[in-house]
């Protein structure tokens, strides 16, 4: 069966994080996303996470305590849009994700915005490792949520292909503004 974007994410993530990566969660909502990259990168890799609401981030951080995984991730209750300033401007991150629109069950004015999530896709990109990625899960079917996805697509599309690989992947025929999966990917080599 074709995948799910969410589980196409995961999919895309688990093929390129190795254990001792260094990883990005820039939306940690619910911090599904966050426990599934800390196993990823094991005991000496690293997860940076941010999200601007201090539910989001108490809340994950409880189920990371939880698990097991506290000490192989930082939480950042700020913006992603900060992920320059945070990381160390050596870190070289392994994969990013980014699962945009407003957290559910939540606040549903609470939403991530265009501006700010290209300032985070374009810290990010040279910082990607070669062969790293980046994944954005677009939900666009919120109020705001059509101007963020445009604003997205008119960025990914524009990122030189002479060294990043650049995928959309949605299921078309279905109704209610179905998630857009975009993954950007550092190629091996950079090629004409
Ligand atoms: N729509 C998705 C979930 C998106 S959650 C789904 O249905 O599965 C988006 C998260 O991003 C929310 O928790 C929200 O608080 C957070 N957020 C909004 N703006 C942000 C920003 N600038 N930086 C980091 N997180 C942000």
């Amino acid at each position: 069966m074709l995948q799910t974007a969410l589980h196409y994410s995961h999919q895309l993530l688990r093929d390129v994080v190795l254990p001792g990566d260094t990883v990005v969660d820039g939306t940690v909502g619910n911090g599904h996303d966050t426990l599934f990259l800390a196993d990823l990168v094991g005991s000496q890799g690293h997860v940076y996470g941010f999200d601007i609401q201090g539910q989001a981030i108490d809340t994950s951080r409880q189920k990371l305590t939880e698990a097991g995984l506290a000490s192989r991730t930082t939480l950042f209750h700020q913006g992603h849009e900060t992920v320059a300033q945070v990381l160390n401007s050596e870190v070289i991150v392994k994969a990013a994700i980014f699962n945009l629109g407003y957290l559910p069950k939540s606040d549903k004015t609470i939403i991530t915005r265009k501006e700010t999530t290209l300032v985070a896709l374009t810290s990010l990109l040279p910082k990607l490792a070669v062969g790293g990625r980046i994944i954005v899960v677009i939900y666009y079917g919120h109020e705001g949520g059509d101007t963020e996805k445009d604003g997205v697509m008119a960025f990914v599309k524009d990122i030189p292909q002479r060294e990043y690989n650049v995928l959309s992947y949605q299921f078309i025929n279905q109704q209610n503004n179905p998630p857009i999966l975009i993954a950007i990917e550092r190629k091996k080599t950079s090629q004409p």
